[in-house]
């Protein structure tokens, strides 16, 4: 299965991702985690990225389609994967549409978690990632880490990401707004997108997405 996850900023996109990908056995591919990983290893490519991803601006799609083009061409994605976080715009959702029917593939769904604004806001502000590794997210009041600060997973620092601070998510939600939410107009028009209420409990909206992609 090819899935796109689409949804603003704080919706619950990576948890959702990491709980779907694994029932489905596909690799799950976040643009962010990708380049916070070349961040902490110091890469040039990291380097340009985060002047971006700090101010909660978009990154330049000639640095962003060429990386996830690299990742979804890695072997372990011949058979599927699920996008966290890519396209976030037209022009890399028609840079992926040529890309899959350059090798004959094509994506089976778009999901769209939708979320109140207040919602967002509350959910980024309490958000705690683990430095060790950016899939272990927590959240002060809704999924508290059995040691303040500790990342119950590996033991690591949990932080606040920089471009989670209050300032950052405003632009965020603004550039999701005027960039992102066209992307799920050109998939509704594909046939594609398929709504999922992202409130609740974090099993119940994994189960409601597992039940709308059998369909
Ligand atoms: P995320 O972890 O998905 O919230 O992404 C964090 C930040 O990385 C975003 O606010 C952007 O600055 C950058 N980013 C991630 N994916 C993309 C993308 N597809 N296009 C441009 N920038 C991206």
């Amino acid at each position: 299965m090819r899935i796109v996850l689409v949804g603003p900023p704080g919706a619950g996109k990576g948890t959702q991702a990491a709980f779907l990908a694994k029932n489905l056995s596909i690799p799950h591919i976040s643009t962010g985690d990708l380049f916070r990983a070349n961040i902490s290893q110091g890469t040039e490519l990291g380097r340009r990225a985060k002047v971006f991803m700090d101010a909660g601006d978009l990154v330049p799609d000639e640095i962003t389609i060429g990386m996830a083009k690299d990742r979804m061409e890695q072997p372990d994605a011949v058979n599927g994967f699920l996008l966290d976080g890519f396209p976030r715009n037209v022009s890399q959702a028609a840079a992926l549409d040529t890309m899959l029917q350059e090798s004959g593939m094509k994506l089976d769904a778009v999901l769209d978690l939708e979320v109140e604004e207040d919602e967002v806001v509350k959910r980024i502000a309490g958000r705690r990632t683990c430095r060790n590794d950016g899939k272990h997210v927590f959240h002060v009041t809704y999924a508290p880490p059995k040691a303040e600060g500790v990342c119950d997973i590996c033991g690591g620092e949990l932080y606040l990401r920089d471009d989670d601070s209050e300032a950052t998510v405003r632009n965020r939600l603004d550039v999701y707004h005027s960039q992102t939410e066209p992307i799920i107009d050109f998939y509704k028009a594909q046939g594609l997108l398929v709504t999922i209420p992202a409130l609740g409990e974090v099993h119940e909206i994994t189960k409601r997405a597992m039940e709308a992609l059998k369909k």
